[in-house]
């Protein structure tokens, strides 16, 4: 994710400034890259779990695609991963998501 990158930025820049003076001026960029990513987890979150409850846990697992529509029991016509309706629910119902 993002945050490696930044964290490796600030280890580089520690080396050429010298370590007491970064870590002063790299954490509050080490506080916002890790705001951000919380808030896009968290929204992806909500995103997905939305997207969840709306098809009643008809989403494919591996790739996201939707199963509305399909057999209770068939391959992902995006993917080709197997699913059965009920084991998906229970899938989603387990990561919290339905
Ligand atoms: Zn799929």
């Amino acid at each position: 994710m993002v945050i490696v990158p930044c964290t490796l930025a600030s280890i580089a820049a520690m080396d050429r400034l010298g370590t007491r003076r970064v870590r002063l001026l790299s954490m509050p960029a080490i506080v916002a890259v890790n705001s951000a990513a919380l808030i896009y987890y968290a929204v992806a979150r909500r995103r997905l779990r939305r997207t969840v409850t709306a098809a009643s846990g008809a989403i494919c697992p591996r790739c996201g695609y939707s199963l509305i529509g399909h057999d209770e029991e068939a391959l992902c016509p995006e993917c080709g991963a197997p699913f059965a309706r009920e084991e998906l629910a229970r899938l989603w119902r387990g990561w919290g998501y339905l």
